[in-house]
């Protein structure tokens, strides 16, 4: 009996399991995974969780698998790979054998190197992180969210829904500049700003106030901002540390191939956060995405991939060009994105207008490379099938 391990318990390693035994993978199957709790999806924990609070049951994915399809190892991690003798040595001194391995291990949110009490600081990536920040939001708390991407908008958002008196500490120029440029960006934090959450910007964070716990912050043009939570939401780190040692390229994620084996070794894949890939639609550079439904695609891509592998007689690989997609709500402002408009070099308004609702087209070089909606959701159908359109 041939294993596929799979490392990483969450929506990327429940996918990949998913497509193996539909496709057809009659053999075993071992999922690892660092958390204790059977996959979850992350999305709701920047949302709905922060506003309402909530179960396990409000997140929990609901596997499309019998119980007897995957040998589930959850709550320990996997310590180690070692590539050469098909081996992964776990942290409770488990030695997993494999014929297959599928990384899926994601990412960790970063924290800044700024000393300070532990107390009162927070970051956002596990249901345990957005309880934790959950308690701390109501009215007239004093919330200080480092970092102004999607995730920093969305707890920004959150909480000042809750009553909250927010200020949001952002080192670029504007809101989400690097995804969306300084324009979009801009309508974007006016939104926000219009809402009453004061935006930093162009701002570092030089140290934190407090003994036992963080009450303030003081940036580095000398502002205390007074805080009784701060929320840092300043990127992640790809989890490859057990990856090290095999001669793998993992700068930043793992690089793959095209069919997403890692550094190209044959019945090796890598899926969601942690996948680095070329994708063919845009050009042959690897890039990471840190979107829901990409850990998806990419998940039923790996199966494939590992099929083929371990297949006798593989019929040819298809070429695998996902369209990258994601959403973002964040209060009043919902954001949907098709396609790789980070990458764009110029912009131009397809339909309605920066101060309000509108679809804005990206391009490089003359060319459509994507399209982002603010507050269109209803019109996501027709714009995804416009790039789509542009793109294949
Ligand atoms: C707060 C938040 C809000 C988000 N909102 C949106 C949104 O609105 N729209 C959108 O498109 N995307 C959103 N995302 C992104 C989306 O959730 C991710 O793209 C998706 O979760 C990626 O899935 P994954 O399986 O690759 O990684 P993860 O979900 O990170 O899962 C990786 C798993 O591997 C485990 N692991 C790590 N190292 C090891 C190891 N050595 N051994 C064993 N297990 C290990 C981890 O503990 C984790 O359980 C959001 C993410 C967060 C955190």
């Amino acid at each position: 009996m041939r294993t596929v391990a799979v490392v990483g318990g969450s929506l990327g390693g429940l996918r990949t399991a998913e497509t193996l035994r539909s496709a057809g993978w009659t053999e075993s199957v071992v999922v690892i995974g660092s958390e204790a709790d059977m996959p979850y999806t992350r999305p709701p924990l920047s949302k709905k969780i922060l506003s309402d609070g909530g179960t396990f049951d409000n997140v929990r994915l609901r596997p499309r698998l019998a119980d007897d399809d995957v040998d589930w190892r959850l709550g320990v991690s996997v310590a180690k790979a070692d590539l050469a003798e098909r081996r992964l040595y776990l942290s409770d001194g488990q030695v997993v054998e494999f014929d297959a391995l599928v990384a899926a291990t994601g990412v960790a949110p970063r924290t800044l190197p700024v000393s300070g009490p532990d107390a009162g600081r927070h970051t956002l990536r596990t249901l345990d992180d957005a309880r934790a920040v959950h308690r701390e939001l109501g009215p007239d708390r004093r919330v200080v969210v480092i970092g102004a991407g999607f995730i920093g908008c969305e707890v920004a958002a959150a909480a000042r829904a809750k009553g909250c008196e927010v200020d949001v500490v952002c080192a670029d120029e504007v809101a989400m500049l690097r995804p969306l440029g300084r324009e979009v960006g801009q309508a974007i934090q006016r939104s926000h700003a219009a809402a009453g959450i004061r935006f930093h910007s162009r701002r570092t964070v030089q140290r934190y106030v407090g003994t036992d716990r963080a009450s303030g912050v003081v940036l580095d043009d000398g502002l205390h901002l007074t805080a009784d939570v701060v929320v840092e939401a300043v990127g992640s780190a790809p989890n490859v540390k057990w990856l090290e040692g095999n001669g793998l390229d993992t700068t930043d994620g793992v690089i793959c191939d095209s069919w997403l084996r890692m550094g190209g070794v044959a019945a090796t894949a890598a899926v969601g956060d942690v996948a680095r890939f070329p994708n063919t639609l845009f050009d042959a550079v690897p890039r990471r995405f840190e979107h829901w439904q990409m850990a998806v695609d990419t998940a039923r891509q790996a199966a494939r991939t590992i099929m083929h592998d371990l297949s006798e007689a593989p019929a040819p690989l298809s070429a695998f060009e996902p369209l990258p997609s994601f959403w973002s709500d964040q209060g009043t402002v919902r954001v949907d994105s098709f396609g790789s408009p980070g990458i764009a070099d110029s912009f131009a308004v397809l339909e309605g207008d920066l101060s309000g609702g509108c679809a804005v087209g990206y391009y490089r070089a003359g060319r459509p490379v994507g399209v982002v909606l603010i507050c269109m959701p209803r019109r996501s159908g027709h714009y995804r099938t416009w790039i789509a359109e542009q793109l294949y």
